[in-house]
Order: structure tokens, then C-alpha cells, then sequence
């Protein structure tokens, strides 16, 4: 593989490269390669806006700048710090895995594909994020933005073995952490749901783009890694479980006046521990 140029896609890396070094967003977590840091940053990014994850982030590295320091608390402290980020199973995977890389690998955040394919929490989009924004290996990763990218510039949808493919394919040799930053603030700022084209750098070799006026569907939906909208928050089960959730933080106990529903789902999901009637964090 050539180290950058196009690619046998017509792709021209050479030109997305450059854009990513005059454009990508300065987000806090792009200037650290600490390995535990870009963990508590893509879990919290996984279903976060990077706006509302900068903050507690921040506020996480400083009260548990280690594993050791998370897996060394109670997974109640770690749902109570995580409240308010929303979808709360990511805090006990996030505890889960501190305590297995505290047990299993001295206390280190593996490289290795497979390893932190076993870690709580961490799926493939997270494992290779962690892999080339961490150790800036040479591996394509996936998130939503990125695979709206890899569909309509390919000009179809793809399964997703071949989004990996193709993201993998792309990564010039040597690039990987700029490669991917780029391909997610493309995703974010120009190959949004409802695309803007003009100043894209994958736009002279997009093979939607080319076709899009003349009314082809969009392949971008239903491929591979492109998420749907997600269901409103207001009246879901998802805001009963955060307001139950904010209550024990907040030091109530009674299960009285809870949707039975709720309570058993967070039991059952180790958020919560029902002690014949009374609540409380694991
Ligand atoms: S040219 Fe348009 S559709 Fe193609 S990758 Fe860029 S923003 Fe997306």
C-alpha cells in the first residue's frame, strides 16, 4: 500500500489528509495518547454528544486518572459519577473493564485487537478507536459518521465486513490516528445526514455525490454503522431509569411510587441493588 495519494477507489488521501490538519475540532481527548484517557473518552462518546462528554471527561481523568483508581471504588460511586451522561450500563462497563485491566494486564490498557475485544463495554468500533487513537496503529474504525462516509463515497450500502474493509483499506501507512480523526469530522461536518458536499474532501472521487442529482437513494441508509435517530427521551423508559437512577444518587431509597418494570430492569441490569423493598447503587 502506497503511503498516502489515491487509492483504488479514486479516493484521494492526500487531499483529506490536508484537510484534516487545517479542520479537525479540538476536542481535549485528541491532545493525549494516554491509552486510559481515549477509554473513558469512547465510551462516553459512544451514545454522547462530544459537547456534553468534554466536561465530565474532564471531571472523570482527574477523579480516576488510572484503572486502578476506578476498579479501587464501589460500581455505585462509578453510576453516580457517570449520572446525567445518560445510558448508565456504560459506567459499570467502564468499571468492569478498569477492573479487568487492573487484573488481567497489570493495570495497563492492552493494543492488542483481541484483548480489548474482551474488555466490558468495548466493541469493535471502541477496541480499534482505542488502538489507533491511543497507539496510532493503522486500522480503519467505524462510528456513525464515518460510515455515512464509507457508504456514499463507495456509492452503496455495505455489510459490515465491508465497511471494516473499506475503512481499513483507506488508512494510509503511518496515518492512522489523523486518517481517523479526519474521516469522523468529515462525517461530522460535511457527510451529515443531510450532506454538504461543497469543500468535501472526498468529493472529486464520491460516487454518490456524482449520482445524487440524478435521484438515487442514498446509500448511507441501512448500511453498516450508520445509526438510526434515536426514539424521543421524554415519556421513554430511558428518562424513568435516569430519574430513578438521580433519586438514589440523590439519597432516596424507598422503591415505593417506581414502575415495578423500571426497578427490575436496572436489578437485572447490575444498576441497582432492591434489598426487599429498599434501593440503592451497587
Ligand atoms: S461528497 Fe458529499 S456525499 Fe460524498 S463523502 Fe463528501 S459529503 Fe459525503
Amino acid at each position: 500500500m502506497s503511503k498516502s495519494g489515491p487509492t483504488d477507489t479514486g479516493v484521494d488521501r492526500d487531499a483529506v489528509l490536508a484537510w484534516g490538519r487545517a479542520n479537525l475540532r479540538d476536542l481535549p481527548w485528541r491532545a493525549t495518547r494516554d491509552p486510559w484517557r481515549i477509554v473513558v473518552a469512547e465510551v462516553m462518546l459512544q451514545q454522547t454528544q462530544a459537547s456534553r462528554v468534554v466536561p465530565r471527561w474532564y471531571e472523570w481523568c482527574a477523579v480516576y486518572p488510572t484503572p486502578e483508581s476506578l476498579a479501587s471504588v464501589p460500581l455505585g460511586e462509578a453510576i453516580a459519577r457517570w449520572h446525567g451522561l445518560g445510558y448508565p450500563r456504560r459506567a459499570k462497563n467502564l468499571h468492569g473493564a478498569a477492573t479487568a485491566i487492573v487484573a488481567l494486564h497489570a493495570g495497563e490498557v492492552p493494543h492488542e485487537l483481541d484483548a480489548l475485544l474482551a474488555l466490558p463495554g468495548i466493541g469493535r468500533y471502541t477496541a480499534r478507536a482505542v488502538m489507533t487513537f491511543a497507539f496510532e496503529a493503522d486500522v480503519g474504525v467505524v462510528d456513525t459518521n464515518v460510515a455515512r462516509v464509507l457508504a456514499r463515497s463507495a456509492g452503496t450500502a455495505l455489510t459490515p465486513s465491508a465497511a471494516q474493509d473499506r475503512a481499513d483499506s483507506l488508512v494510509p501507512a503511518g496515518e492512522g490516528w489523523l486518517w481517523n480523526q479526519t474521516m469522523m469530522d468529515v462525517g461530522a461536518r460535511h457527510c451529515r445526514p443531510d450532506p454538504r458536499c461543497d469543500g468535501c474532501p472526498l468529493a472529486g472521487s464520491c460516487r454518490w455525490r456524482a449520482s445524487r442529482r440524478a435521484g438515487a437513494p442514498d446509500p448511507a441508509v441501512g448500511s453498516a454503522g450508520v445509526s438510526r435517530r434515536q426514539a424521543p427521551y421524554d415519556g421513554s423508559a430511558r428518562q424513568a431509569r435516569g430519574s430513578l437512577l438521580g433519586d438514589l444518587v440523590a439519597g432516596r431509597r424507598s422503591s415505593a411510587g417506581y414502575d415495578a418494570t423500571v426497578v427490575a430492569g436496572l436489578v437485572a441490569d447490575g444498576l441497582v441493588v432492591d434489598r426487599n423493598g429498599e434501593l440503592m447503587l451497587p
